[in-house]
């Protein structure tokens, strides 16, 4: 199966881009339209690292319609090695044990499926490191 070309075309959309506050730096993914830390309303893009660890954790053991297709899955908080905290799949764990603490990596993956068109978002989960 080819990847469609609106994704190859759109691929930049889904670099680990987070919103970063100009006032007082923090980042935020997703964005935020007003600074939770300080009220700012100016924002500029900014990448994230790919590395962190995880905050905390729980194990989904029945999906929503676009997630169903693989039960049970880990939903976790990450925090990155900047301290920005984003809240992603756990994928590949294999019989690794999934702990708070553990050293995670963002990778580029399928997300879910659109269930009336069956089209196929994209975007990070984590694996343990
Ligand atoms: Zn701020």
């Amino acid at each position: 199966m080819s990847v469609p070309s609106t994704w190859r075309n759109k691929k930049y959309r889904y670099r680990l881009e987070a919103s970063k506050c100009t006032s007082c730096g923090k980042a935020f993914l997703p964005a935020r339209m007003v600074c939770p830390e300080c009220g700012s309303k100016d924002f500029e893009p900014t990448v994230l690292p790919d590395k962190g660890k995880i905050l905390t954790y729980s194990i989904v053991h029945v999906g929503t319609e676009q997630t169903q297709f693989d039960v049970p899955y880990v939903i976790a908080v990450i925090e990155l090695d900047n301290g920005t905290r984003l809240t992603t799949q756990v994928v590949d764990t294999g019989d690794k044990e999934v702990k708070i603490g553990t050293p995670v990596k963002l990778v580029f993956r399928k997300i879910n499926i659109d269930g009336k068109t069956g089209v196929l978002g994209y975007g990070y989960k984590a694996v343990l490191e």
